[in-house]
């Protein structure tokens, strides 16, 4: 008769739903799913913290210039006028704009911040084979990863460069290509970090031996 610990090494419960499933080898291929409510549980790769960390790493630093350099130029009769993503935020933190304002703070640069922080830590965790970090950390890394949304904002950009191409010159500035460089790094990351999975190598690392 199994012990609850050796039934705990075996078995997993899903985040979402808590139905028990049984653990797949940690060499196992292909994307893992939850049967009952779909949830990913598994990535279609194994994960592997160094690369991970040098993307996440590449990322954050792209952070910088994406933040603070002009995102697009706008030139009309001569008038030239360019703003960087800080700059927008600010703007719009102003009167009656402001509910916005937060909203663009929260998605475009709190939870990114927060998303690269919590992935840097953990994937830091995996490669120094540390214990598990506290789970804040982990719970830090899921929430980041749905409420981060400089994705659905580029798309906004494309759209809004396309509108005002024929009212005025649109130039992208290089904000734009350091925050498109930093987002494709940050998906590829989210991709292939599934919290799941990188909460189970972490465990892991540090389970007794049989
Ligand atoms: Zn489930």
């Amino acid at each position: 008769m199994p012990t609850q610990t050796q039934k705990s090494a075996t078995l997993l419960a899903c985040p979402d739903c808590g139905t028990q499933l049984p653990r797949p080898a940690m060499s196992a291929r292909g994307s893992w799913r939850c049967p009952r409510c779909d949830c990913q549980l598994s990535g279609a790769w194994s994960l592997k913290p160094e690369p991970l960390l040098a993307l996440t790493l590449a990322s954050a630093v792209l952070w910088v210039p994406a933040l603070t350099q002009p995102l697009l130029k706008l030139d009309k009769l001569g008038l030239d006028r360019h703003a960087s993503l800080l700059d927008s935020v600010v703007a719009l933190m102003h009167g009656l704009y402001l509910p916005a304002g937060l909203l663009l703070l929260f998605t475009l640069i709190i939870m990114p911040l927060i998303n690269l922080l919590s992935a840097g830590r953990l994937l830091w965790a995996a490669h120094r084979q540390q214990p598990m970090p506290a789970r804040p950390w982990m719970t830090l890394y899921r929430h980041s990863r749905e409420w981060a949304m400089t994705d659905i904002f580029l798309l906004g950009i494309l759209i809004a460069m396309t509108k005002l191409g024929d009212l005025a010159t649109v130039t992208p500035g290089p904000g734009l290509f350091c925050l498109v460089v930093a987002v494709v790094l940050r998906l590829i990351v989210e991709t292939l970090a599934q919290p799941e999975q990188l909460q189970r190598q972490l465990e892991a690392q540090h389970a007794p031996g049989p």
